[in-house]
């Protein structure tokens, strides 16, 4: 393993391969610092990757993951690499009941924030008690909210007089299922900055992108782009312990592959794997107060079915499937049509999954099988060629109320040291987005510390329409590395 300084340019290692490390890395890349990017996995992407599944011999995202347009960070950094053409968007949502009746939602000609009422009117799926109830929520989620609210999205929702539809069909299925948590213990600034940026800002901010190519291929982008730039990732390595040198000014980590010296570190991993290696770097005053931040944290399950027929089950790219537990359908071989496959793949995915999480595989699958043929016949009569079931049990962190006192900043105790993760300080749930924020923050206070500050964060979406008249209600906790200090 090579590393250090010899030359004059600054070195960073950014531990941690998933989006939060990659888009440190890139950006510290081409602010001209020297970066080794050291991820304990053999692939990049970490909780969006892909891999060859062996039960199916298939390469398959571990989940599908979805991006929306307001992910500007998450959008930056895929154009960075280059890979921005590589992601499909659409601004339609199909809601299905049981039985097969279709409701399509999606943006008209009238101003954010009306552009998606003529459809919710005439939606299929609500009452007319549904959607007078959804649109007095809505306009009161366009009032301020106190950020430290102790108000959790379930009891606020039981306040506002949400009709059962409107909760089982909207509430549950489509805002709690994106935060991936109960109801009950979502924070309710959080769901209103879902509401907002995915159905008030604008059409193009809620417009929903999914990847055309498997999730490591995307982001092999990311490799290339380093090593373009005399930076390089380093494979199986999983970081253990660091020691800082005051005399040198240096960091020393040490891996299972050998040791790294650089002038900065940057740890881009879960909270449980910061957790772990905290204890391993030099005792610093304020490091049991960012443990115990740590330890408030806690995880939820993301299911995801996959299935091989052999024929075509549905047109539809992708679906919301009501009442039942399956909640997302994604038909992978319209997305990914580069598969070219006879028959077709499906991806049903099981959000804040945890009774899900506990069925065995067999149980899963028939369970997703028996569902899925509620919504599209052609189920019941295609033959099953194969099924993955994938359980990702440490999927996203939480968003309770009072979280955010639990969501560090960059800034550490540690000198040169600076933390990211999607779980850190951005103001965002647990997303691809959250992570890019969190690596363009960390980035920012390093180039700040060595005397160049650089503006590396993306700005959010500018609302439109009327929502250009409406106050911010929502405080965003993610603020560049001047408002760290
Ligand atoms: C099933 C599932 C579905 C999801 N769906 C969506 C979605 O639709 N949209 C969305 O935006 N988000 C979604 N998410 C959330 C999203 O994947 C995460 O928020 C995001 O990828 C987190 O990125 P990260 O870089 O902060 O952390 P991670 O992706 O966890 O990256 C951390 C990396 O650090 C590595 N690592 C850990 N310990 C060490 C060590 N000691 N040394 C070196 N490396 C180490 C890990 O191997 C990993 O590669 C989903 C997540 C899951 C699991």
């Amino acid at each position: 393993m090579n590393g250090g300084s010899q030359s004059s340019q600054q070195t960073v290692t950014v531990l941690g391969g998933g989006v939060a490390g990659m888009s440190a890395a890139c950006a510290l890349a081409e602010a001209g610092f020297r970066v080794h990017l050291v991820e304990r996995r053999g692939y990049l992407g970490g909780r969006a990757s892909s891999y060859l599944h062996p039960g199916v011999n298939e390469v398959i995202d571990n989940c599908q993951h979805v991006l929306f347009g307001c992910c500007t960070n998450l959008i930056g950094f895929y154009r960075r690499i280059g890979v921005a053409d590589r992601i499909h968007w659409t601004g339609e949502m199909t809601m299905i009941e049981p039985g097969g009746r279709r409701t399509r939602l999606g943006p008209s000609w009238l101003p954010a924030p009306l552009h998606g009422i003529p459809r919710l009117l005439s939606a299929h799926a609500f009452t007319l008690a549904d959607k007078l109830a959804l649109a007095r929520a809505f306009s009161a989620l366009l009032r301020p909210i106190p950020i430290d609210t102790t108000e959790n999205l379930g009891a606020w929702l039981r306040r506002n007089g949400q009709t059962h539809g409107a909760i089982e069909r909207f509430w549950r299925l489509v805002i709690a299922s994106a935060l991936n948590a109960d109801l009950d213990t979502i924070a309710l600034p959080y769901a209103a900055k879902v509401i907002r940026e995915l159905f008030m800002n604008s059409a193009e901010a809620g417009s929903m992108g999914m990847s055309t190519v498997p999730l490591s291929e995307l982001y092999a982008g990311a490799e290339q782009f380093l090593n373009q730039r005399g930076s390089e990732v380093v494979y199986n390595a999983n970081a253990e312990s660091a020691q800082w040198n005051e005399q040198s000014r240096q960091w020393t980590l040490v891996t299972r592959r050998g040791e790294l010296l650089s002038d900065f570190l940057v740890p881009a991993l879960p909270f449980e794997a910061t957790g772990k290696l905290l204890p391993r770097l030099p005792p610093a005053e304020g490091a049991d107060a960012l443990m115990g931040q740590i330890r408030k944290h806690e995880h939820w399950p993301i299911c995801s079915v996959h299935l091989w027929f052999d024929r075509e089950i549905t047109d539809l790219e992708h679906a919301v499937l009501l009442d039942r537990e399956i909640h997302w359908m994604y038909n992978k071989s319209r997305l990914q049509s580069w598969r070219k496959l006879k028959g077709s793949y499906l991806e049903l995915v099981i959000s804040a999954s945890r009774t899900f999480a506990a069925r065995s595989r067999e149980e899963a699958i028939a369970q997703a099988l028996s569902e899925l043929a509620e919504f599209f016949p052609r189920v019941k009569d295609a033959t099953l060629e194969k099924a993955a079931l994938i359980k990702e049990v440490r999927a996203t962190f939480g968003v309770p109320p009072g979280i955010d006192a639990a969501r560090p900043h960059a800034v550490t105790p540690w000198p040169n040291l600076f933390l990211a993760g999607d779980w850190t300080a951005t103001g965002w749930p647990s997303t691809m987005e959250s992570a890019a924020r969190s690596g363009h923050l960390a980035a920012e206070v390093v180039c700040a510390q060595t005397g160049a500050p650089r503006a590396i964060l993306s700005p959010d979406m500018k609302p439109r329409g009327l929502m250009r008249l409406v106050k911010t209600s929502v405080q965003h906790n993610s603020t560049s590395h001047h408002a760290q200090r």
